[in-house]
């Protein structure tokens, strides 16, 4: 049966799958990259793991895999194929694409950013089906965004379009990673809820979650760490809707996960604070933690159907 290699490439964990032509699921497998024990153990984790999915395919399917995806998070040039930094892997300029189709057997081998790649998988697959444009944002530990148009992402020119988390929503805000003050990111990811709900509440270990639940119980001093949350966020996403006029609005990661609780005050908000902009169908994602592996899928088959047009 024809498949390909789909591997999405976490911090800590990887998930891997193989995918048929129709877009189904063969098998799934998941493997912990190993980043503690370096950077080039990582890779050679990745390789491992493709050369056993390879094996697996020709054992159960009776032929190898025709090409592979892969999604990694960081900065990636997929043009060349190199995954050029991540802070969580300690990589810096790994020609994975290279690396990958060698110990593959030479098969076509595509590299993606892991938001991207994700939200590839949600336009063509899952929440944003059907939609010419849209805007795909997971807040988790931090937030990132990845522009649809016409069945594809844009990178930018150098790779790092989409990064709406660091869009300055509050100049007084706290510190960013990035070195900017009041990101997005710092108000309104996963990460951002935890810290502020811990403290509002007293309790250490309190999360994002806790802090979504303590909403709909209807604790008052949840609901005021939420709105301003939801403030942040939806002052940032309109700042993205003025510029790219999205048809949708897909909204993942943990957060997203609140559900209501979190998508009818969003709706609201970017309602209230929008003059002229049309406002997009906001919906969550439908795809979950799968979206990453669909979506190197995707780009295995793009990349197969690219080379016979080609
Ligand atoms: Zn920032």
């Amino acid at each position: 049966m024809r498949h390909v290699i789909a591997l999405d490439v976490g911090g800590t964990g990887m998930k891997a799958a193989l995918v048929g032509t129709d877009g189904a699921l063969l098998y799934e497998a998941r493997r912990a990259t190993g980043r503690e024990r370096g950077p080039d153990t990582t890779v050679e984790t990745i390789l491992g793991f493709a050369a056993d999915l390879r094996a697996y395919g020709i054992e159960h399917f009776g032929e190898s895999a025709v090409a592979a995806g892969v999604a990694v998070p960081g900065i990636v040039d997929a043009a060349r194929g190199i995954a050029v930094y991540s802070a969580n892997l300690g990589w810096r300029d790994v020609p994975l694409r290279e690396l990958l189709g060698t110990r593959l057997g030479g098969v076509p081998v595509a590299l993606g950013h892991d938001v991207r790649t994700g939200g590839l998988a949600e336009g063509r697959l899952g929440a944003g089906r059907g939609a010419d444009r849209f805007l795909f944002v997971p807040l988790g530990t931090g937030i990132a965004g990845a522009i649809g148009i016409e069945g594809t992402i844009e990178a930018g020119a150098h790779g790092y379009a989409g990064e709406i988390g660091h869009v300055v929503v509050r100049p007084d805000g706290p510190v960013c990673s990035c070195g900017q003050t009041g990101c997005m990111e710092t108000l309104a990811s996963a990460a951002a809820v935890t810290r502020a709900w811990a403290a509002a509440s007293g309790d250490p270990a309190a999360d994002a979650a806790d802090c979504a639940k303590a909403v709909a119980s209807g604790d008052p001093r949840a609901e005021a760490v939420w709105a301003d949350a939801v403030d942040a966020l939806a002052a940032g996403l309109v700042t993205a809707l003025t510029l790219l006029d999205p048809r949708m609005l897909i909204i993942g990661g943990g957060l997203a996960e609140a559900g209501e609780t979190l998508f009818t005050p969003l709706r609201v908000a970017v309602k209230e604070r929008a003059t002229f902009q049309k406002l997009p169908e906001i919906v969550p994602a439908a795809l979950g933690d799968t979206a990453g592996c669909l979506g190197a899928g995707l780009l295995a088959w793009d990349l197969l159907s690219t080379e016979v047009s080609a």
